[in-house]
């Protein structure tokens, strides 16, 4: 027997209509490329996706046809995502830090049609047009711009091609299971993979992020989302806000400290999301303003291990939470976060604050496990290390254009990386695999390490490789960047480990260097330090 309860296809487009109708007065905010602060709303937000949508129909493109865009966190790029998908279109946002010829790999395999620009990109993609065989249409994300138009030959104007369309315009039905959007991976090596997410496993995200205990947006809060909308959509944040109708502030092309503080404190944010890496240059920002963030209170990082310094920094220093969360673009990607249980409340507040660092537990949706080389599963206890598999809705089942048998593993995603979980399902990552180090037979986690190194007051930033050792085969060595004005020891970088961590397992020695190699998300390329500084301990 069926149950007897109304179904309706979990769509995106439902998020921005039910954000437009129940919360049409409620704002955004963003910031524009060319400067200046925009103030808009979810109602208007709603009506220019439904204009898009019809634009992007009256274009005649075949149903699913892909659209890509290039561009910052912005109003416009918000309507994208949802007038793109609503049309029954795929939105597929494409990292701008990426070489151009990754740039035309990733446009050409997604088979783009269609491509939404901000004014940044104009000489980005008027260098690499004439490799872009199947692309119709090139849109600026402005009104006119008589100078980008001399630039690309064909170029439309958003606020143009929306001008004339219908804010009534309804969104064509489809299956909740139809493609929605898509994303690549980064592609450390080899060529990147798409993601290809569909409206149903999209929806289900950000019912789930929207928990309580996950991340939980509610219509109080002021959201920045600071991780890009070219980074597995922004980490879901769009669809979450407007499915709570959560205020949202856009940030546009400035990611530095001082332009997050004076946004934070102006806007009165109360989350922000983003990698690491621009916390630390938001912190020493917000110090040097003596800005107290009085407004924030709680910060989501995820995409790298966060190091413990900075969720002691953020509670002592501003009084916000930082949810620690982990994840992956095949996962949409939230895979875990960071929130106590009940249990933990009787625990001394130190032991409370220790459990908040790793990197959490999965929400309902998602299941993780730890196995073995041979594939068994390993207990969960909290030591025993293995290679990270994951199911769930909102994981991928193929890659874009492959088949389930060379994505998946038995009907588990391999998530490349090593970690340990614990009984009540904690997560702790250890390291990618290629990045664990083996010092003679034993392993050791790289993130371990830099997450005590980072805690050093004289270092901004550090990474840990194996090196190459004639006896261990390969033995830990710190590459540090030394904070403005500060030169440290070896000696005395290397002593923060005492007493942290088993002796065999401290690096052997320090190398510095000026700035550390990041990827376009942001990740340190260990690959690049392997190569310049491998061999250190080969005499
Ligand atoms: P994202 O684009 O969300 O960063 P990627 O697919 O580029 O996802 O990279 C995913 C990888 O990033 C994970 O497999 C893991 O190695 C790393 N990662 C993400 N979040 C964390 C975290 N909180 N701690 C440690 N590593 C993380």
């Amino acid at each position: 027997m069926l149950g007897q309860m109304m179904t309706s296809a979990l769509t995106i487009q439902s998020l921005v209509d039910h954000a437009a109708r129940y919360h049409a007065e409620t704002e955004v905010y963003s910031v524009n490329t060319g400067g200046g602060v925009e103030e808009t709303t979810w109602g208007q937000v709603g009506a220019n996706s439904h204009r898009l949508g019809h634009a992007l129909t009256k274009l005649g493109l075949e149903p699913q046809a892909r659209c890509g865009t290039i561009a910052w966190n912005n109003r416009r790029h918000l309507e994208i995502y949802f007038g793109v998908s609503g049309a029954g279109l795929v939105c597929h946002t494409i990292n701008p830090r990426l070489f151009p010829e990754q740039l035309i790999y990733i446009i050409n395999h997604a088979d783009d049609k269609v491509l939404f620009i901000d004014a940044t990109f104009v000489p980005l993609v008027a260098a690499i047009r004439d490799k872009l065989p199947n692309l119709k249409h090139i849109v600026l994300m402005e009104g006119r711009d008589e100078k980008a138009a001399a630039a690309i030959e064909e170029l439309v104007f958003y606020d143009e091609l929306i001008a004339e369309c219908d804010a009534s315009f309804e969104w064509p039905d489809f299956d909740e299971n139809t493609a929605s959007s898509l994303c690549y991976t980064s592609g450390t090596t080899g060529n990147p993979k798409g993601v290809l997410y569909s409206h149903r496993s999209t929806v289900l995200h950000a019912l789930a992020s929207n928990l309580t205990d996950c991340i939980g947006y509610s219509a109080l809060d002021v959201v920045l989302p600071v991780v890009p909308m070219f980074h597995v959509n922004a980490w879901g944040t769009p669809y979450a806000c407007a499915m709570t109708g959560a205020r949202m502030v856009m940030p546009g092309p400035g990611l530095d400290g001082a332009s997050l503080v004076a946004l934070i404190d102006t806007y009165k944010v109360t989350t922000a999301l983003g990698v690491p890496t621009i916390w630390l240059g938001l912190l020493g920002e917000a110090e040097k303003a003596e800005s107290k963030l009085a407004s924030l209170t709680r910060t989501v990082i995820g995409g790298s291990a966060c190091p413990p310094s900075m969720i002691t920094a953020f509670r002592e220093k501003y009084n916000v939470d930082t949810i620690h969360a982990w994840g992956m673009t095949e996962m949409s990607p939230l895979g875990s976060s960071n929130q106590p249980l009940a249990k933990h409340l009787d625990l001394p507040i130190e032991e409370q604050h220790k459990l908040r660092e790793n990197q959490g537990r999965p929400p309902w949706g998602v299941e993780l496990k730890v196995v073995d080389e041979d594939g068994a599963d390993l207990p969960n206890d909290a030591e025993a290390q293995g290679d990270l598999m994951v199911r769930g809705h909102w994981i991928l089942d193929s890659y874009f254009l492959k088949t389930r048998d060379e994505t998946l593993d038995n009907g588990w995603f391999h998530t490349g990386d090593v970690a340990t979980l614990d009984p009540d399902g904690y997560l702790s990552i250890k390291d990618r695999s290629k990045d664990i180090i083996k010092s003679g037979g034993e392993w050791i986690s790289s993130v371990d390490l830099e997450n005590i190194a980072i805690g050093h007051p004289q270092l901004a930033d550090a990474a840990v490789i194996g090196a190459t050792h004639e006896k261990w085969d390969e033995r830990p060595i710190l590459i540090a960047v030394a904070a403005d004005g500060y030169s440290p020891s070896e000696t005395d970088v290397l002593a923060i480990f005492e007493g942290k961590i088993a002796k065999w397992q401290i690096p052997d020695c320090v190398v510095f260097t000026d700035v550390l190699p990041r990827n376009a998300t942001g990740k340190v390329l260990k690959r690049n330090l392997r190569e310049e500084f491998g061999n250190v301990l080969m005499g």
